[in-house]
């Protein structure tokens, strides 16, 4: 680690968001052996290879009736790298949840920043809770990702000089906007995944709708699609019963 700030760093702008799955030890037999340690005792482990054909039952009657505890024994590890906005709202997510975030006060923030893509609705109509998104016009387009740009570049300029000047990376960095990039590993498992998921993916199966913001979607579908590979079963009843997390 260096007190001496970097002065050769130029700003990138980026539209997308990093997820990968770092870690995992996740698979539908976790849900298995867990759920039928009560009838079965320490012989459930054994049991998992008999009957396979009824564990797509009992799993879907886990969610069904909302039997949640045998979906906490698993893990899965993801490295996000998003906007702080979206680090903000993620971190609201408190239990099943482990987060540890890059500092700002250890290092100096790299000038990584968030502007929409093209395919990023602009335009809020409805009301609050329950907005639907429309296209902006190129002129929209055109604004916001002038303005982002110029302001992105204008506060990393202060932030750089305040830390030119010997002020330290702590103080400096409130000039900083929330469309900065930040990265973190985030440790769950499937229910509060689930929970998660049913909170941040605007989806046609949700039996309870929810209205997030697309960049932490974002985020959200990508998990889903690794999540969906390690648990098939599990993912298969989640949909199956409304994106409820049981
Ligand atoms: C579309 C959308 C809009 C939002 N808008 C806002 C907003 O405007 N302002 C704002 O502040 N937040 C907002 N949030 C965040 C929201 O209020 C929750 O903080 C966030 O979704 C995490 O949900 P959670 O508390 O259920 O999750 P977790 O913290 O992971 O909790 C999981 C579950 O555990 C139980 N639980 C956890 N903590 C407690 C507790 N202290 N007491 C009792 N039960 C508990 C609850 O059953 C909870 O559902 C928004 C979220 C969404 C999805």
């Amino acid at each position: 680690m260096t007190d001496t700030p970097a002065d050769d760093l130029t700003a990138s702008f980026r539209s997308d968001v990093t997820v990968e799955l770092v870690k995992h030890t996740a698979s539908d037999a976790d849900v298995l052996f867990a759920a039928r340690v009560s009838t079965l005792g320490e012989q459930s482990l054994e049991e998992l290879e008999k009957e396979p054909g009824r564990s797509r039952g009992l799993i879907n009657y886990l969610m069904r009736d909302r039997h949640g505890s045998p979906f906490e024994h698993n893990s899965m590890t993801f490295f996000v790298s998003a906007p702080i906005f979206v680090m903000r709202e993620f971190m609201r997510h408190r239990v099943g949840w482990s987060y540890n975030e890059e500092s700002g006060r250890y290092r100096q923030l790299e000038p990584v920043f968030y502007v929409p893509g093209a395919d990023r609705k602009l335009v809020q109509q409805g009301r609050p809770g329950k907005y639907e998104f429309v296209e902006g016009t190129a002129e929209q387009q055109e604004t916001v990702t002038r303005t982002m740009t110029e302001a992105y570049q204008e506060a990393y300029r202060a932030y750089q000089e305040m830390l030119a000047a010997g002020v330290a990376r702590e103080v400096a960095r409130a000039v900083l906007p929330v469309g900065l990039f930040s990265s973190m590993y985030a440790t769950c498992n499937a229910r509060s995944l689930m929970h998660f998921l049913g909170l941040r993916t605007k989806h046609e199966l949700a039996r309870v709708p929810s209205f997030p913001q697309r960049e932490i979607e974002m985020v959200a579908e990508q998990m889903e699609q690794s999540w969906a590979k390690l648990m098939p079963l599990t993912y298969e009843a989640f949909n199956a019963n409304g994106r409820v997390a049981p």
